[in-house]
């Protein structure tokens, strides 16, 4: 069954079955009944997100690792740059060059393994805009989870023998609280159990808190640890217009158990392994979503959600 066939069909189920005292296709339906249009811009009071790589730590043959590309307010911001990003960023839409911020989650390879190819493309097209273009003097942010990932860009860049056009991107090594402001979005890093902390207790895993100068607020999961530790104050002190999740780290039941009543708008699932594509895939969805309190997707390479 398409994957859009199937959002419809689950429409009609949700409501059917009704969850807490709502039907949740009163909220799915518009989404599902509109196709999206993947190549317009969001609006001045939008966000638009495209998934652009969707799978745990094993691609499959439709699905990259884990990279998504945020826009808004005439920015474009990626959080995790996963092998083929570059490419796949560039099918969707976007022009590398246009980045303006990336961010990621952990150090762990289907969230970085991108990020390299992405930088120096990034730069490399910049370096042969014209003097005077305002993308020929544009710096950009690159934001990493630890000094580790920091040193392992740097030895990259070591190993080439050149300088990698040092004259655009900037790395920071973040910790928890406030990461980055640029007056259009304000990003907040969560840390989790995903990862073993360094001695001292630091984090190196984070979950992502958005929060758009127009008013939409997303939370991004990250990796989680199998005890389902999503830092719930992140999204509870004033609520979140969308959960993006991952799937892949722990037993369903706990997201049922945590996610319950949240002030979530709506989740879209990613980060998902082959048992989100095997037989029968789309009956455990619905069979999963339906104990939710909020709307809920899951997600594959090239979709595009406006939030
Ligand atoms: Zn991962
Ligand atoms: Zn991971």
């Amino acid at each position: 069954m398409e994957r859009r066939d199937f959002l419809k069909r689950f429409g009609l189920i949700a409501a059917m079955a009704g969850v807490g005292g709502k039907t949740l296709a009163q909220e799915a339906k518009p989404e599902t009944a509109q196709p999206v249009d993947k190549k317009r811009l969001p609006n001045a009071d939008e966000v638009k997100l495209t998934f652009i790589g969707t799978s745990h730590g094993r691609v499959t043959t439709t699905r990259a690792h884990s990279c998504t590309l945020l826009q808004t307010g005439g920015k474009n911001y990626v959080i995790d740059a996963g092998e083929g990003a570059v490419a796949n960023i560039m099918k969707a839409g976007t022009h590398i060059s246009d980045i303006n911020a990336i961010f990621i989650t952990h150090p762990h390879l289907d969230h970085y393994g991108g990020l390299y190819g992405l930088q120096q493309q990034i730069s490399s097209f910049r370096k042969f805009y014209k003097e005077g273009e305002p993308r020929a003097a544009a710096t950009y942010d690159i934001l990493l989870p630890s000094e580790d990932l920091l040193k392992i860009m740097k030895d990259i860049k070591t190993a080439h023998h050149h300088g990698v056009y040092p004259k655009w991107h900037h790395f920071q090594v973040f910790k928890e609280g406030q990461i980055f402001d640029d007056g259009n979005i304000k990003v907040t890093a969560y840390g989790n159990d995903h990862m073993s902390r360094l001695p001292d207790g630091t984090p190196v895993a984070f979950s992502f808190l958005f929060e758009c100068a127009n008013g939409k607020r997303i939370f991004f999961s990250g990796d989680l640890h199998k005890s389902f530790d999503l830092p719930l104050e992140g999204i509870k002190k004033n609520g979140v217009d969308l959960l993006v999740c991952e799937l892949v780290h722990y037993p369903i039941k706990l997201a049922v158990e945590r996610l319950k009543d949240l002030p979530v708008k709506k989740t879209c699932f990613q980060h998902h392994g082959d048992a989100w594509e095997a037989k029968g895939w789309e009956e455990r969805f619905a069979k999963f979503s339906s104990q939710l309190t909020m709307p809920s997707e899951i997600m594959t390479d090239g979709d595009v959600r406006f939030v």
